[in-house]
């Protein structure tokens, strides 16, 4: 049965995504066993009803946190999709100082940021702490890399849609 597969990016770069997008030919054999339903790269605004989720990046802000408890209830399988979903990795870097003082160097002190406010209606607002997902929601799979590589994405996702566990063990890690 065909499944319905989204890929999802919150606090990250997009490198996830490219390195997605580096499966070339094999992106046409991912289309024969599932839909993308829900993507940067569709035009859908609800997070819909999936069977697997692939989710780029911390948790960085307070739409984050919603969006990832929404996944979560609507996603019969989610996987923590490279290091930023996985550990927090670089947005968590702003972890070592209070998010007022962040919000101070982005907004008021460096070249370029001639309004002179920090904005509080045009972007969503900054959590504490960064997060990775396991801390917020149940994550059924870790896929580490920065950004993990398109053969191992291609190997997970070739198991998933075809109702198998993939195995991450470290071989598998170490090779792609
Ligand atoms: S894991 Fe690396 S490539 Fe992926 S979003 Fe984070 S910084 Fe970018």
């Amino acid at each position: 049965m065909r499944k319905k597969l989204a890929t999802v990016w919150l606090g990250g770069c997009s490198g996830c995504h490219m390195s997605f997008l580096d499966l070339d030919e094999r992106l046409l054999e991912i289309a024969q066993w599932a839909d993308v339903v829900k993507s940067p790269v569709v035009d859908q605004k609800e997070f819909p009803e999936v069977d697997v989720v692939l989710v780029e990046g911390a948790v960085v802000n307070a739409e984050h946190e919603e969006e990832i408890v929404l996944m979560r209830r609507r996603s019969r399988v989610l996987v923590a999709f490279g290091d930023c979903a996985v550990t927090a990795n670089v947005p968590s870097m702003r972890n070592a100082w209070p998010k007022e003082v962040v919000l101070r160097r982005s907004y008021l002190e460096v070249p370029g940021t001639v309004e002179g406010r920090v904005p509080t209606e045009e972007v969503a607002a900054l959590i504490d702490r960064v997060r990775p997902l396991h801390e917020l929601v149940k994550v059924d799979f870790f896929l580490p890399g920065c950004p993990p590589s398109a053969d191992l994405i291609y190997y997970v996702l070739t198991e998933l849609l075809h109702d198998r566990v993939p195995v991450l063990d470290e071989a598998r890690l170490k090779f792609g």
